[in-house]
């Protein structure tokens, strides 16, 4: 059976909140990676433990009533509590170990048992839209390298990257926006292909020469180009180099956080992997370590020579460093060098589903934002852009970065339209757990932070009870899965604009709470930017330096 998101306005389940949340479970495999085993994304992301917690999910959430909650442990249903009216109609936690256990090797013991998942940050809380999740995030962090080291722009510079998978793919096509040339290494050729497919990749070649011929007259007429190129990074790369060929920016986006799943090693084809991963695993991750080690000590050798080379968000360099690759952390991570002016002021990613499948019910609410936000150049160039390059994928949706009272005052107008009929069908609201309040990833979101406060995980578990005594429809804790494991703590939170007042009461109560909260965090880390915004919006902050003596 091939698993697709109900659309249109004929409820299954008791409710639009129920339905809203069945619809986002239906629209995360719709996306996936691998349906077949219910993987998501990030190479073992699962939207639930296996299929019969799949079926069980389904059938409680058809006959969920509007004053009870479902509870899903790490992708399996466990029960359905009664509560009340504003409570979550559904609470998951993925993936959480306690401290001292949080390592790899437990967590794929675990795994091996089926008595635990992981989530990745969408796929196990039913948040994510494909590609365009990450698209406008690294389409922005395109547009800063642009305006800090290229003179605002990109034309007829030349980016290397690598992964084409569930979030990687994205960045063929942020490239491109971004006026840029982008030649993406790929091992998998089904997944270069599945890129071309859903409009996010122009190219595909076999050999380096092939793409560096296509890339090379495109930075030549500085037009913008994406090529996907089937190959292993950690040897692509080396070639690179060998050839002495600079690129302007170089990253990489393999799902290198997961030695056994994610990140494949030079010289093995992917019947290599899957046979070595059953007859010698320590040998597959010793193999995959060696070339991230590989890959990395290239890219450092690329940031020498002059290219702007950066983390996105994957662990590689830690597993460089765990690998002999001492100065791995001279790579930047993407979110301190470049987006963390965003998130102080609690500015991130923030989503909109049309339940009803209507494209035209997404393109009515980019009119809207247009119009609104005119005055805001980081959502109407990106709501530009993205209305004429983003193809969805699933259920149409849209993904904007807005900060506090911005959220909400999309969220009530959306849920007006809803109201007025204006919109075909309710639209869901998530909030990626990659945002200022929501997150503690102490090598990717919260690295370097002024007060050193990076690992501490209270933040992300304090939003999610706030998220729930705020009357959210979805509540959800993450923690690293595989070898994220141990290396963070996340939430994620889903409101659903169903017209009513109950639902205008829920979106303000929880996208004000939720940004209100990401100011606080930062503003306790010491950063002025959030203490200007606190006081400009007049979000109510606890100083304890009022209090000494
Ligand atoms: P995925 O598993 O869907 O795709 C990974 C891709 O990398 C696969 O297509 C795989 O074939 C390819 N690959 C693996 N090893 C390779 C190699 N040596 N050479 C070339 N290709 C190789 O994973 P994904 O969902 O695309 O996520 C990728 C990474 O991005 C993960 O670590 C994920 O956690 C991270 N991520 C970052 C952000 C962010 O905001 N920056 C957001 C989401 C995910």
């Amino acid at each position: 059976m091939v698993i697709k998101a109900q659309r249109g306005n004929t409820l299954r389940a008791k409710g639009w909140r129920q339905e809203a949340i069945l619809r986002l479970l239906e629209n995360n495999l719709e996306n996936a990676e691998d349906q077949d085993n219910l993987v998501v994304y990030g190479a073992l992301g699962k939207a639930a433990r296996d299929w019969p917690a799949y079926r069980g999910i389904v059938a409680a959430l058809l006959k969920l009533e509007v004053d009870e909650t479902l509870i899903v442990q790490s992708g399996k249903p466990i029960g359905i509590l009664k509560t009340h009216e504003d409570a979550p109609i559904v609470i998951l936690a993925n993936s959480n170990l306690v401290g001292h256990w949080s390592n790899a090797d437990y967590w794929y013991k675990l795994y091996d048992q089926n008595l635990i998942t992981w989530g990745g940050l969408t796929a196990g809380d039913w948040q994510y839209i494909g590609s365009q999740g990450v698209v406008q995030g690294t389409y922005e962090i395109f547009r800063i390298i642009a305006h800090k080291h290229f003179e605002d722009s990109l034309k007829g510079k030349f980016i290397l990257t690598a992964g084409l998978g569930g979030m990687g793919g994205s960045q063929p096509l942020a490239g491109y926006m971004a006026d840029a040339a982008i030649l993406v290494v790929e091992a998998n050729e089904a997944h270069i292909d599945k890129r071309i497919e859903t409009g996010y990749l122009q190219h595909k070649a076999h050999t380096l020469s092939e793409a560096l011929t296509l890339i090379n007259k495109a930075i030549a007429n500085k037009q913008a180009i994406s090529v996907g190129l089937l190959g292993n990074a950690a040897t692509i790369y080396q070639e690179i180099l060998d050839q002495n060929i600079l690129p302007d920016i170089v990253s990489d986006q393999t799902a290198a956080q997961d030695l056994l799943y994610g990140y494949i090693p030079e010289g093995y084809s992917l019947a290599d992997v899957a046979r070595t991963r059953q007859e010698n695993p320590e040998k597959l991750s010793q193999d995959a370590g060696n070339s991230i080690a590989h890959e990395v000590r290239s890219e450092l050798e690329f940031q020498k020579r002059g290219s702007i080379v950066f983390d996105n968000g994957n662990n590689i360099r830690t597993q460089a460093q765990q690998f002999g690759v001492t100065d791995a952390f001279d790579i930047p991570i993407f979110t301190e060098a470049f987006l963390r002016d965003l998130f102080v002021k609690a500015i991130g990613p923030f989503r909109w589903i049309a339940l009803s499948g209507d494209a035209q019910d997404i393109k009515l609410i980019d009119d809207y934002l247009l119009e609104t936000f005119a005055d805001n150049d980081l959502i109407t160039d990106w709501i530009t852009k993205a209305n004429e390059y983003v193809p969805f994928q699933g259920l149409p949706a849209r993904i904007g970065w807005l900060g506090h009272g911005q959220r909400t005052k999309l969220a009530l107008a959306v849920n007006d339209l809803v109201a007025a009929g204006k919109l075909t069908a309710p639209v869901a609201f998530t909030r990626d757990h990659l945002d200022a309040g929501a997150m503690a990833h102490p090598n990717i979101m919260t690295e370097n932070l002024k007060d050193g406060s990076d690992a501490i995980a209270d933040w992300p578990l304090i939003n999610a009870m706030v998220m729930a005594s705020s009357k959210a429809d979805l509540v959800a804790i993450h923690s690293g899965g595989g070898g994220y494991a141990g290396y963070m703590q996340s939430a994620g939170v889903t409101v659903v604009a169903d017209g009513t007042p109950e639902a205008a009461n829920r979106l303000k109560l929880a996208f004000d709470n939720d940004t209100s909260l990401g100011l606080l965090r930062y503003a306790d880390a010491g950063y002025d930017a959030s203490l200007q915004e606190i006081a400009q919006k007049g979000v109510h902050r606890i100083d304890t330096h009022e209090y000494h003596d």
